[in-house]
């Protein structure tokens, strides 16, 4: 990718090995958020990919997709849904569950969040498996809205993801490698 950005971008992110365990190269988006200017071309990037794409609810992932999705759902004239961790949403709540190295976990949401046929932008920090996109893409999909696109700020070039119905490269708009 050409833009002369996403170097700046790359390199405000800080790379922690062995975090939070043994053989875990931990990339740690807290440093881009340092940088003022690093972190509004991460958000400005992805508005300008989005701004016209007819998109009314941005979906974050908890926790690190609710740091960049508010800010393009306010830019794009969206609605932000936070996705959450299990226990957490006090009202009627859907659940779909993704697997862990050992076990599983679940992401729910607010059933009343997003009507049949909005059009939707799911953003987290990272996608590694893409199991957690996955299963934020099934979330939204069982209340009969569309996903148009998942977006990330960090793509781990180790993992192969082949559970979109998108390509990768259309999946990942700032990528590391
Ligand atoms: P996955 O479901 O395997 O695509 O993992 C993506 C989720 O796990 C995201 O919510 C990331 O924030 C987190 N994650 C996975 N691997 C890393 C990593 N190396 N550094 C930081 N976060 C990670």
């Amino acid at each position: 990718q050409g833009d002369p950005r996403l170097k700046a971008i790359s390199e405000a992110i800080r790379v922690v090995p062995h975090f939070p365990k043994q053989g875990i190269m931990f990339q740690d988006i807290t440093t881009l958020l340092l940088d003022h200017k690093a972190f509004k071309d991460a958000v400005d990037i992805f508005v300008d990919r989005y701004r016209d794409m007819d998109i009314s609810v941005v979906a974050g992932v908890e926790a690190r997709g609710f740091i960049f999705g508010p800010s393009i759902a306010l830019a794009i004239g969206a609605k932000f849904v936070p996705l959450r961790k299990p226990k957490k949403l006090p009202g009627e709540v859907i659940c779909e569950a993704y697997e862990l190295e050992y076990g599983t976990d679940c992401l729910e949401m607010h059933v009343e969040a997003a009507q049949p046929g909005e059009r939707v932008l799911i953003i987290d920090d990272l996608v590694a498996t893409g199991g957690t996109l996955s299963a934020a893409i099934r979330l939204l999909e069982r209340v009969g809205a569309e996903v148009v696109e998942c977006a990330c700020v960090i793509g781990l070039p180790e993992f192969k993801v082949m559970l979109f119905k998108f390509m990768v490269e259309d999946t990942l708009q700032l990528s590391l490698s």
